[in-house]
Protein backbone atom coordinates (compact mmCIF):
# COMPACT_ATOMS: atom_id res chain seq x y z
CA UNK A 1 0.00 0.00 0.00
CA UNK A 2 1.06 3.35 -0.90
CA UNK A 3 0.74 6.95 1.08
CA UNK A 4 -1.57 7.89 -1.55
CA UNK A 5 -3.42 5.10 -2.43
CA UNK A 6 -6.04 4.43 0.48
CA UNK A 7 -5.08 3.07 4.17
CA UNK A 8 -7.79 1.71 6.35
CA UNK A 9 -9.92 4.53 8.22
CA UNK A 10 -7.62 5.14 11.37
CA UNK A 11 -9.09 3.00 14.66
CA UNK A 12 -10.09 4.97 17.78
CA UNK A 13 -7.36 4.47 20.30
CA UNK A 14 -8.66 7.60 22.82
CA UNK A 15 -11.06 8.25 24.98
CA UNK A 16 -11.57 12.02 24.23
CA UNK A 17 -15.28 13.47 23.39
CA UNK A 18 -13.24 16.79 21.71
CA UNK A 19 -14.35 18.23 19.03
CA UNK A 20 -11.54 19.71 16.53
CA UNK A 21 -12.36 22.48 13.41
CA UNK A 22 -9.46 22.48 11.01
CA UNK A 23 -9.34 24.91 7.99
CA UNK A 24 -7.26 23.86 5.32
CA UNK A 25 -8.52 19.54 5.85
CA UNK A 26 -8.40 19.06 1.94
CA UNK A 27 -4.54 19.83 2.25
CA UNK A 28 -1.13 18.12 2.68
CA UNK A 29 -1.17 18.65 6.49
CA UNK A 30 -5.19 19.03 7.36
CA UNK A 31 -5.47 14.92 6.01
CA UNK A 32 -2.55 13.72 8.02
CA UNK A 33 -3.90 16.04 11.03
CA UNK A 34 -7.68 14.57 10.96
CA UNK A 35 -5.87 11.18 10.58
CA UNK A 36 -4.34 12.24 13.91
CA UNK A 37 -7.66 13.49 15.73
CA UNK A 38 -9.64 10.60 14.25
CA UNK A 39 -7.27 7.82 16.01
CA UNK A 40 -7.45 10.09 18.94
CA UNK A 41 -11.26 10.04 19.05
CA UNK A 42 -11.73 13.28 18.82
CA UNK A 43 -14.98 14.66 16.16
CA UNK A 44 -13.19 16.48 13.43
CA UNK A 45 -15.20 18.98 11.58
CA UNK A 46 -13.32 20.47 8.52
CA UNK A 47 -13.49 23.63 6.75
CA UNK A 48 -13.65 23.44 2.71
CA UNK A 49 -13.77 26.15 0.08
CA UNK A 50 -15.89 25.52 -2.60
CA UNK A 51 -14.33 24.48 -6.17
CA UNK A 52 -15.84 23.42 -9.06
CA UNK A 53 -14.08 20.24 -9.08
CA UNK A 54 -13.76 17.87 -6.52
CA UNK A 55 -10.77 18.83 -3.65
CA UNK A 56 -11.38 16.38 -1.38
CA UNK A 57 -8.66 13.60 -2.88
CA UNK A 58 -6.56 13.79 0.34
CA UNK A 59 -9.48 12.66 2.85
CA UNK A 60 -11.76 10.62 0.98
CA UNK A 61 -10.32 7.55 2.89
CA UNK A 62 -11.44 9.07 6.12
CA UNK A 63 -14.91 9.95 5.68
CA UNK A 64 -17.19 7.89 6.26
CA UNK A 65 -20.31 9.32 7.59
CA UNK A 66 -21.67 6.03 8.96
CA UNK A 67 -18.83 6.22 11.66
CA UNK A 68 -20.41 8.08 14.29
CA UNK A 69 -19.94 9.33 17.61
CA UNK A 70 -23.14 9.50 19.98
CA UNK A 71 -25.04 9.50 16.48
CA UNK A 72 -22.70 12.33 15.06
CA UNK A 73 -20.42 11.46 12.22
CA UNK A 74 -16.68 11.77 13.32
CA UNK A 75 -15.37 13.64 10.22
CA UNK A 76 -18.14 16.38 9.14
CA UNK A 77 -16.90 18.53 6.21
CA UNK A 78 -19.01 21.96 5.84
CA UNK A 79 -18.28 24.88 2.85
CA UNK A 80 -16.50 27.71 4.61
CA UNK A 81 -14.02 30.25 3.06
CA UNK A 82 -11.61 31.90 5.07
CA UNK A 83 -12.80 34.97 2.89
CA UNK A 84 -15.88 35.16 4.62
CA UNK A 85 -15.94 35.81 8.60
CA UNK A 86 -19.58 35.65 8.64
CA UNK A 87 -19.86 31.88 7.69
CA UNK A 88 -17.00 31.09 10.17
CA UNK A 89 -18.60 32.60 13.35
CA UNK A 90 -21.68 30.92 12.07
CA UNK A 91 -20.32 27.42 12.22
CA UNK A 92 -17.65 27.97 15.13
CA UNK A 93 -21.16 28.97 17.11
CA UNK A 94 -23.36 25.70 16.14
CA UNK A 95 -20.08 23.57 16.23
CA UNK A 96 -18.48 24.75 19.75
CA UNK A 97 -14.84 22.75 19.26
CA UNK A 98 -12.41 22.67 21.76
CA UNK A 99 -10.04 22.98 19.34
CA UNK A 100 -9.46 25.18 16.30
CA UNK A 101 -6.19 24.19 13.81
CA UNK A 102 -6.29 27.20 11.12
CA UNK A 103 -4.09 25.15 8.47
CA UNK A 104 -5.77 27.21 5.32
CA UNK A 105 -4.01 29.63 3.21
CA UNK A 106 -2.66 30.68 -0.40
CA UNK A 107 0.68 28.44 0.69
CA UNK A 108 2.75 28.96 -2.60
CA UNK A 109 5.28 31.30 -2.05
CA UNK A 110 5.96 31.74 -6.34
CA UNK A 111 2.45 32.04 -6.52
CA UNK A 112 2.73 34.90 -3.84
CA UNK A 113 4.19 36.95 -6.23
CA UNK A 114 2.01 36.79 -8.77
CA UNK A 115 -1.34 37.45 -6.35
CA UNK A 116 0.16 39.04 -3.59
CA UNK A 117 -3.01 40.88 -2.88
CA UNK A 118 -4.98 37.31 -2.79
CA UNK A 119 -2.69 36.32 -0.35
CA UNK A 120 -2.84 38.90 2.39
CA UNK A 121 -6.34 38.42 2.09
CA UNK A 122 -6.43 34.55 2.82
CA UNK A 123 -3.01 34.08 4.52
CA UNK A 124 -2.54 37.23 6.45
CA UNK A 125 -6.56 38.25 7.20
CA UNK A 126 -8.43 35.04 7.20
CA UNK A 127 -6.14 34.54 10.25
CA UNK A 128 -7.70 37.58 12.05
CA UNK A 129 -11.65 36.49 10.61
CA UNK A 130 -11.29 33.23 12.67
CA UNK A 131 -9.96 35.01 15.60
CA UNK A 132 -12.36 37.60 15.53
CA UNK A 133 -15.20 35.51 14.83
CA UNK A 134 -14.17 33.31 18.40
CA UNK A 135 -14.07 35.82 20.33
CA UNK A 136 -17.04 37.53 18.85
CA UNK A 137 -19.23 34.64 19.64
CA UNK A 138 -17.37 34.07 23.01
CA UNK A 139 -15.98 30.51 22.06
CA UNK A 140 -13.37 29.15 24.79
CA UNK A 141 -11.27 27.10 22.70
CA UNK A 142 -7.58 26.48 22.11
CA UNK A 143 -6.22 27.84 18.59
CA UNK A 144 -3.31 26.62 16.66
CA UNK A 145 -1.68 29.46 13.66
CA UNK A 146 0.00 27.60 11.25
CA UNK A 147 3.32 29.55 10.97
CA UNK A 148 5.92 29.23 8.94
CA UNK A 149 9.63 29.72 8.62
CA UNK A 150 9.46 31.73 5.53
CA UNK A 151 9.20 34.52 7.77
CA UNK A 152 12.69 34.49 8.50
CA UNK A 153 13.37 35.13 5.12
CA UNK A 154 16.65 36.76 4.97
CA UNK A 155 17.83 36.69 8.34
CA UNK A 156 20.50 33.46 8.37
CA UNK A 157 20.35 30.61 10.10
CA UNK A 158 19.99 28.57 12.67
CA UNK A 159 16.60 29.94 13.37
CA UNK A 160 14.65 29.63 16.36
CA UNK A 161 11.74 31.05 18.44
CA UNK A 162 13.77 34.38 19.05
CA UNK A 163 14.93 35.15 15.74
CA UNK A 164 13.79 38.13 14.26
CA UNK A 165 11.55 38.31 11.17
CA UNK A 166 12.98 39.25 7.19
CA UNK A 167 10.16 37.91 5.10
CA UNK A 168 11.13 37.73 1.10
CA UNK A 169 7.35 37.04 0.05
CA UNK A 170 4.14 38.26 -0.23
CA UNK A 171 3.48 34.86 1.31
CA UNK A 172 5.88 35.29 4.18
CA UNK A 173 4.39 38.88 4.20
CA UNK A 174 1.28 37.42 5.35
CA UNK A 175 2.61 34.60 7.31
CA UNK A 176 4.35 37.60 9.62
CA UNK A 177 1.00 39.03 10.35
CA UNK A 178 -0.63 36.18 11.24
CA UNK A 179 1.94 35.32 13.29
CA UNK A 180 1.32 38.63 15.39
CA UNK A 181 -2.58 38.70 15.18
CA UNK A 182 -2.81 35.35 17.38
CA UNK A 183 0.67 36.65 19.78
CA UNK A 184 -1.87 39.83 19.88
CA UNK A 185 -5.18 37.91 20.62
CA UNK A 186 -3.43 35.71 22.96
CA UNK A 187 -2.05 38.47 24.81
CA UNK A 188 -5.23 40.81 24.44
CA UNK A 189 -7.87 38.89 25.46
CA UNK A 190 -6.44 36.07 27.02
CA UNK A 191 -7.05 33.34 24.31
CA UNK A 192 -5.34 30.07 24.11
CA UNK A 193 -3.35 30.98 20.59
CA UNK A 194 -0.02 29.85 19.32
CA UNK A 195 2.01 29.90 16.52
CA UNK A 196 3.64 26.88 15.24
CA UNK A 197 6.47 28.21 13.32
CA UNK A 198 7.34 25.11 10.97
CA UNK A 199 9.65 24.77 8.43
CA UNK A 200 9.13 22.50 5.17
CA UNK A 201 7.81 19.78 5.26
CA UNK A 202 6.97 17.01 2.63
CA UNK A 203 5.20 14.33 2.00
CA UNK A 204 3.44 12.02 -0.88
CA UNK A 205 0.71 14.28 -0.09
CA UNK A 206 2.60 17.49 -0.94
CA UNK A 207 1.51 19.73 -3.32
CA UNK A 208 3.15 18.64 -6.88
CA UNK A 209 4.29 22.54 -7.54
CA UNK A 210 6.29 22.56 -4.45
CA UNK A 211 10.12 21.39 -5.15
CA UNK A 212 10.39 17.79 -3.17
CA UNK A 213 7.20 16.46 -4.56
CA UNK A 214 7.83 18.35 -8.23
CA UNK A 215 10.98 16.45 -7.81
CA UNK A 216 9.97 13.00 -7.16
CA UNK A 217 7.07 12.72 -9.37
CA UNK A 218 9.05 13.63 -12.76
CA UNK A 219 12.13 11.44 -11.41
CA UNK A 220 9.45 8.47 -11.56
CA UNK A 221 7.75 9.68 -14.49
CA UNK A 222 11.53 9.98 -16.38
CA UNK A 223 12.13 6.53 -14.81
CA UNK A 224 8.82 5.25 -16.65
CA UNK A 225 10.22 7.04 -20.07
CA UNK A 226 7.32 9.43 -19.41
CA UNK A 227 9.52 12.29 -19.11
CA UNK A 228 12.29 14.20 -20.83
CA UNK A 229 13.63 16.95 -18.71
CA UNK A 230 12.79 18.48 -15.33
CA UNK A 231 12.73 21.98 -16.01
CA UNK A 232 13.89 24.22 -12.71
CA UNK A 233 14.75 27.49 -11.01
CA UNK A 234 17.38 27.79 -8.17
CA UNK A 235 19.33 25.04 -7.47
CA UNK A 236 21.37 26.33 -4.30
CA UNK A 237 19.01 27.15 -1.72
CA UNK A 238 19.07 25.37 1.99
CA UNK A 239 15.74 24.15 3.57
CA UNK A 240 15.42 21.98 6.47
CA UNK A 241 12.78 19.37 5.38
CA UNK A 242 11.03 17.30 7.54
CA UNK A 243 7.98 14.91 7.18
CA UNK A 244 4.49 16.40 7.34
CA UNK A 245 3.14 13.08 9.67
CA UNK A 246 5.77 14.15 12.55
CA UNK A 247 4.90 17.47 12.39
CA UNK A 248 1.03 17.04 12.76
CA UNK A 249 2.14 15.39 15.54
CA UNK A 250 3.84 18.50 16.86
CA UNK A 251 0.59 20.71 16.09
CA UNK A 252 -1.70 18.39 18.69
CA UNK A 253 0.76 18.50 21.18
CA UNK A 254 1.31 22.50 21.54
CA UNK A 255 -2.49 22.57 21.75
CA UNK A 256 -2.02 19.91 24.75
CA UNK A 257 0.65 21.93 26.66
CA UNK A 258 0.09 23.70 29.58
CA UNK A 259 0.78 27.28 28.56
CA UNK A 260 0.03 28.88 25.15
CA UNK A 261 3.47 29.94 23.90
CA UNK A 262 5.09 29.50 20.06
CA UNK A 263 7.50 26.41 18.58
CA UNK A 264 9.57 26.10 16.24
CA UNK A 265 9.39 22.83 14.45
CA UNK A 266 12.29 21.49 12.08
CA UNK A 267 14.75 19.19 11.66
CA UNK A 268 17.78 21.02 12.16
CA UNK A 269 19.65 19.68 8.90
CA UNK A 270 20.88 21.02 5.95
CA UNK A 271 20.13 20.13 2.19
CA UNK A 272 20.10 21.91 -1.08
CA UNK A 273 17.55 21.57 -3.79
CA UNK A 274 19.98 19.72 -5.52
CA UNK A 275 20.80 16.89 -3.12
CA UNK A 276 17.05 16.60 -2.94
CA UNK A 277 17.33 15.69 -6.52
CA UNK A 278 20.36 13.68 -5.86
CA UNK A 279 18.37 11.11 -3.27
CA UNK A 280 15.36 11.23 -5.58
CA UNK A 281 16.84 10.32 -8.52
CA UNK A 282 19.69 7.72 -7.06
CA UNK A 283 16.47 6.46 -5.80
CA UNK A 284 16.03 5.14 -9.45
CA UNK A 285 19.67 4.51 -10.55
CA UNK A 286 19.28 7.74 -12.37
CA UNK A 287 21.95 11.01 -12.74
CA UNK A 288 19.78 13.61 -12.17
CA UNK A 289 22.27 15.93 -13.98
CA UNK A 290 21.37 14.58 -17.35
CA UNK A 291 17.87 15.60 -16.80
CA UNK A 292 17.25 18.70 -15.07
CA UNK A 293 17.66 22.06 -17.38
CA UNK A 294 17.00 25.31 -16.12
CA UNK A 295 14.14 27.59 -16.29
CA UNK A 296 14.17 31.34 -15.03
CA UNK A 297 10.00 31.03 -14.62
CA UNK A 298 10.74 28.96 -11.58
CA UNK A 299 13.08 31.81 -9.57
CA UNK A 300 11.17 34.60 -7.18
CA UNK A 301 12.20 38.16 -7.31
CA UNK A 302 13.18 38.01 -4.01
CA UNK A 303 14.78 34.38 -2.80
CA UNK A 304 14.88 33.05 0.97
CA UNK A 305 19.01 31.53 0.55
CA UNK A 306 18.75 29.00 3.71
CA UNK A 307 16.11 28.31 6.38
CA UNK A 308 18.02 25.47 9.05
CA UNK A 309 15.43 25.21 12.07
CA UNK A 310 16.68 24.98 16.22
CA UNK A 311 13.52 22.53 17.61
CA UNK A 312 15.36 22.42 20.89
CA UNK A 313 12.05 24.41 22.60
CA UNK A 314 9.81 21.71 21.04
CA UNK A 315 11.86 19.18 22.04
CA UNK A 316 12.17 20.03 25.62
CA UNK A 317 8.42 21.24 26.45
CA UNK A 318 7.00 19.03 24.22
CA UNK A 319 9.17 16.27 23.93
CA UNK A 320 8.40 16.27 20.13
CA UNK A 321 11.02 15.31 17.55
CA UNK A 322 11.15 14.21 13.90
CA UNK A 323 11.49 10.67 13.12
CA UNK A 324 12.04 11.34 9.21
CA UNK A 325 14.88 13.24 7.69
CA UNK A 326 16.60 14.04 4.38
CA UNK A 327 17.42 10.99 2.39
CA UNK A 328 15.21 8.69 3.69
CA UNK A 329 11.96 11.31 3.16
CA UNK A 330 12.57 11.56 -0.75
CA UNK A 331 13.14 7.97 -1.62
CA UNK A 332 9.32 7.46 -0.05
CA UNK A 333 8.36 10.06 -1.88
CA UNK A 334 9.95 8.50 -5.05
CA UNK A 335 8.73 4.71 -3.86
CA UNK A 336 5.24 6.36 -3.50
CA UNK A 337 4.87 8.55 -7.03
CA UNK A 338 6.05 5.00 -8.50
CA UNK A 339 3.58 3.16 -7.10
CA UNK A 340 1.18 6.00 -8.18
CA UNK A 341 2.31 5.94 -11.79
CA UNK A 342 2.03 2.02 -11.07
CA UNK A 343 -1.35 2.12 -10.11
CA UNK A 344 -2.49 4.41 -13.03
CA UNK A 345 -1.96 1.61 -15.48
CA UNK A 346 1.49 3.43 -16.71
CA UNK A 347 3.91 1.22 -15.13
CA UNK A 348 7.43 2.23 -13.72
CA UNK A 349 9.92 0.48 -16.03
CA UNK A 350 13.20 -0.35 -14.11
CA UNK A 351 15.86 0.84 -16.73
CA UNK A 352 18.12 -1.65 -15.27
CA UNK A 353 16.68 -4.38 -16.95
CA UNK A 354 15.86 -3.06 -20.07
P1 LIG B 1 -1.65 23.05 1.23
O1 LIG B 1 -1.43 24.05 0.17
O2 LIG B 1 -1.51 21.61 0.92
O3 LIG B 1 -3.15 23.25 1.82
C1 LIG B 1 -3.71 24.52 1.97
C2 LIG B 1 -5.17 24.35 2.35
O4 LIG B 1 -5.80 25.64 2.45
C3 LIG B 1 -6.00 23.57 1.34
O5 LIG B 1 -6.93 22.78 2.03
C4 LIG B 1 -6.71 24.68 0.58
O6 LIG B 1 -7.90 24.26 -0.04
C5 LIG B 1 -7.01 25.62 1.73
N1 LIG B 1 -7.36 26.97 1.31
C6 LIG B 1 -6.69 27.78 0.46
N2 LIG B 1 -7.30 28.95 0.34
C7 LIG B 1 -8.41 28.90 1.13
C8 LIG B 1 -9.45 29.79 1.43
N3 LIG B 1 -9.50 31.02 0.88
N4 LIG B 1 -10.42 29.40 2.29
C9 LIG B 1 -10.38 28.17 2.85
N5 LIG B 1 -9.43 27.27 2.59
C10 LIG B 1 -8.44 27.64 1.75
O7 LIG B 1 -0.72 23.45 2.47
P2 LIG B 1 -0.03 22.51 3.57
O8 LIG B 1 -1.00 21.51 4.02
O9 LIG B 1 1.30 22.12 3.07
O10 LIG B 1 0.23 23.58 4.72
C11 LIG B 1 -0.75 23.82 5.74
C12 LIG B 1 -0.51 25.20 6.33
O11 LIG B 1 0.80 25.26 6.89
C13 LIG B 1 -0.59 26.35 5.32
O12 LIG B 1 -1.12 27.47 5.99
C14 LIG B 1 0.88 26.60 4.96
O13 LIG B 1 1.06 27.92 4.52
C15 LIG B 1 1.53 26.34 6.30
N6 LIG B 1 2.90 25.90 6.24
C16 LIG B 1 3.25 24.83 5.46
C17 LIG B 1 4.55 24.39 5.41
C18 LIG B 1 4.93 23.20 4.59
O14 LIG B 1 6.14 22.99 4.40
N7 LIG B 1 3.99 22.39 4.12
C19 LIG B 1 5.61 25.07 6.17
C20 LIG B 1 5.12 26.12 7.05
C21 LIG B 1 3.81 26.52 7.05
P3 LIG B 1 -7.88 23.55 -1.52
O15 LIG B 1 -7.56 22.10 -1.25
O16 LIG B 1 -9.24 23.79 -2.01
O17 LIG B 1 -6.79 24.22 -2.30
P1 LIG C 1 9.29 27.25 -0.17
O1 LIG C 1 10.53 27.03 0.65
O2 LIG C 1 8.07 27.41 0.66
O3 LIG C 1 9.43 28.31 -1.20
O4 LIG C 1 9.05 25.82 -0.87
P2 LIG C 1 9.24 25.33 -2.40
O5 LIG C 1 9.22 23.85 -2.34
O6 LIG C 1 8.25 25.98 -3.30
O7 LIG C 1 10.70 25.86 -2.81
C1 LIG C 1 11.85 25.47 -2.10
C2 LIG C 1 13.07 26.03 -2.78
O8 LIG C 1 13.25 25.38 -4.04
C3 LIG C 1 13.01 27.53 -3.08
O9 LIG C 1 14.24 28.11 -2.74
C4 LIG C 1 12.82 27.59 -4.60
O10 LIG C 1 13.37 28.76 -5.21
C5 LIG C 1 13.59 26.36 -5.02
N1 LIG C 1 13.21 25.87 -6.36
C6 LIG C 1 14.05 25.65 -7.39
N2 LIG C 1 13.38 25.24 -8.47
C7 LIG C 1 12.08 25.19 -8.12
C8 LIG C 1 10.89 24.83 -8.83
O11 LIG C 1 10.91 24.46 -9.99
N3 LIG C 1 9.72 24.89 -8.13
C9 LIG C 1 9.67 25.27 -6.81
N4 LIG C 1 8.48 25.29 -6.16
N5 LIG C 1 10.79 25.64 -6.12
C10 LIG C 1 11.97 25.59 -6.77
Amino acid sequence: MTETSAPAAPATTGVTTKKAVITGITGQDGSYLAELLLSKGYEVHGFVRRASTFNTGRIDHIYDPEATHDGSPRLQLHFADLADGSRLATLLAEIQPDEVYNLAAQSHVRVSFDEPEYTGDTTGIGTVRLLEAIRQIGLHCRFYQASSSEMFGATPPPQNEETPFYPRSPYGVAKVYSYWITRNYREAYGMFAVNGILFNHESPRRGGTFVTRKITRAAARIAAGQQDFLYMGNLDAVRDWGYAPDYVEGMWRMLQAEEPTDFVLATNTAYTVKDFLQFSFERLDLDWEKYVKFDERYLRPTEVDALIGDYAKAESVLGWTPKVLPPRLAQIMVDSDVAELEASGKPYIDTAEV
